[in-house]
């Protein structure tokens, strides 16, 4: 039977640990073993610093969470109404930056790939992104 969650916070990194262990916590009604668990905090962790350092600039906006768990698999959605991706396919190639300079290494998609089935991103400039995973 389908179950929906939805979360808005401030896009404060304070707020990345607490929104991680939400949808960890929500999560436990599938019976995760303790690797997925970690391998969904992990991926949720990377697109909510994205939503902050990059779609947000680290300005003080709010990012949504929406997750949703179906038969045996949990699809979780991480939204900033942020300045968008430009160039997606890019974006999400392993090493590819935008911030060197604040010491980024370019594997937050990377990291949510390997950890998750299913990664989309759908993205506007001076709109937003919105970040589709499935595990
Ligand atoms: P790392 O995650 O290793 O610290 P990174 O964040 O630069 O480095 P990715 O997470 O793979 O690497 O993201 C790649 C690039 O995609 C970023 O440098 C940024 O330009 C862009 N990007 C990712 N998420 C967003 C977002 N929510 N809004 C705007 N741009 C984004
Ligand atoms: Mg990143």
């Amino acid at each position: 039977q389908k179950n929906e969650m939805m979360l808005t916070f401030d896009s404060r990194s304070s707020n990345e640990s607490f929104a991680r262990v939400a949808v960890a916590a929500f999560t436990t009604q599938l019976n995760p073993t303790l690797e997925e668990v970690a391998d969904i905090k992990t991926a949720v962790s990377e697109a909510i610093t994205n939503a902050i350092i990059h779609g947000y600039d680290n300005q003080v906006r709010k990012i949504r969470i929406r997750c949703q768990v179906s038969e045996r698999t949990l699809y979780v959605q991480v939204e900033d109404d942020g300045k968008g991706i430009a160039d997606v396919k890019k974006a999400m190639e392993p090493m590819y930056t935008t911030r060197p300079d604040l010491d980024r290494s370019g594997m937050g998609f990377a990291f949510m790939e390997a950890f998750m089935d299913q990664v989309e991103v759908e993205s506007k400039v001076g709109v937003g992104t919105i970040v589709r995973m499935k595990k």
